[in-house]
């Protein structure tokens, strides 16, 4: 489940569209301005008040609605890639 989200480099900071994958906890985006990785963690976003489990399994899809469980801000910064 991927997402299109605006994302802040830490760098510029200029803000950008990313298409982010929702199932991961933390991603790699990569500046279009200044050309430079940062990560954004995702795991903050998520809502708390699901009695939803979110089941790891590596082949299958998840079923739940992904837009559902977070609750991202109009802009999610992003941080130096360590
Ligand atoms: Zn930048």
């Amino acid at each position: 489940m991927s997402k299109r989200l605006k994302i802040q480099c830490w760098n510029c900071p200029k803000t950008y569209f990313e298409n982010l994958d929702t199932t991961q906890k933390e991603l790699i985006v990569k500046c279009p301005y200044c050309n430079t990785r940062g990560k954004v963690n995702l795991r903050p976003y998520r809502k708390q008040n699901k009695s939803a489990t979110i089941y790891r399994k590596e082949d299958a899809p998840m079923t739940t609605q992904s837009d559902e469980e977070f609750q991202f801000p109009d802009v999610l910064p992003s941080r130096k890639e360590e």
